[in-house]
This record gives C-alpha cells, sequence and structure tokens, in this order.
C-alpha cells in the first residue's frame, strides 16, 4: 500500500476501549474520536507483559476500567515507572509545572528548572522522589496531571 494514500486511517473497525466504531490504519493502528484511545497492535501483549501501553502509557486494561468509570484516561505511578524503564524519557505536570524524568549514567534525574534530584534506580525513585517534600507517590493521583513520554 502507498505510504503517502490520505486514506490510511480508512479501514473500519471497533475501538479496544469503548466499543464504539473507530478507523485504523493497514498496521492496526488507530485513534477512537468517541473516547480519544490511541489504539496500537500490540497494546494487548504490551498492557500483559509490561504493564504499559504506546503512546497512551496507560495500560488498555485499565483504560478501559478507568473509561468505564467516566475518568480520564491516567497512568498510575506504577504505569509512570513502567513506562520510564521502557522510554526513558518522561515528563508530567504538577500545579502547571513541567517536570522531567531520565536516565543518566544509570541512576534516574527527576527535575525541573529549579530542582535536579537522582536516584539509584526504581525503588529509590518510587520511594523518594518528590516535590518540596512532598513524595510523588503521595500526591500521584490528587495533584499530578498529564503523566506521559516525552515527545517532541
Ligand atoms: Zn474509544
Amino acid at each position: 500500500m502507498n505510504k503517502d494514500n490520505p486514506y490510511i486511517k480508512n479501514i473500519p473497525g471497533v475501538c479496544t476501549v469503548c466499543g464504539k466504531i473507530a478507523y485504523f490504519d493497514q498496521y492496526g493502528n488507530g485513534i477512537c474520536k468517541n473516547c480519544g484511545w490511541e489504539m496500537e497492535r500490540d497494546e494487548e501483549q504490551m498492557g500483559k507483559m509490561q504493564g504499559i501501553s504506546y503512546p497512551m502509557l496507560v495500560p488498555v486494561w485499565r483504560a478501559r476500567e478507568q473509561y468505564k468509570q467516566g475518568k480520564p484516561f491516567k497512568a498510575t505511578f506504577e504505569d509512570f515507572i513502567n513506562g520510564l524503564y521502557f522510554y526513558s524519557e518522561m515528563e508530567f505536570k504538577h500545579k502547571g509545572t513541567i517536570y522531567i524524568v531520565f536516565f543518566k549514567n544509570r541512576k534516574i534525574i527527576f527535575c525541573c528548572e529549579a530542582f535536579q534530584q537522582e536516584y539509584e534506580g526504581r525503588e529509590d525513585f518510587k520511594d523518594k522522589a518528590n516535590i518540596d517534600g512532598k513524595l510523588l507517590k503521595d500526591i500521584w493521583d490528587t495533584e499530578i496531571d498529564d503523566p506521559g513520554y516525552l515527545f517532541d
């Protein structure tokens, strides 16, 4: 098939999260106009094996639960850390400020314009990463917005 074909995302199918009609390309990828989920051919497998999805981050099984509960798709702290180990560069917002998490010399760097923190690994980051002393794990559900992969 021609890569420049403008009708590339025109294969009708069903959204894997909300079940409404959605359109796919020849690789099985597509975006649902109803719930906003971006479908990816390997999402079931990735959700099971790695606990995440790409490019959405939230694993598809959790996305279904969130959709049913009328909640927006939002990655848990655990999803976010899984995403970090998969993609290496992540971001989220806290009260309008952007924070970035990435690997450098095998350490996890957590930073914003005001500070930089370093962690030895998954557990260290999970237990101690904080904003002004407030642990990320404690404020994740209530104060952290738009956790996801760092895209250009
Ligand atoms: Zn949908």
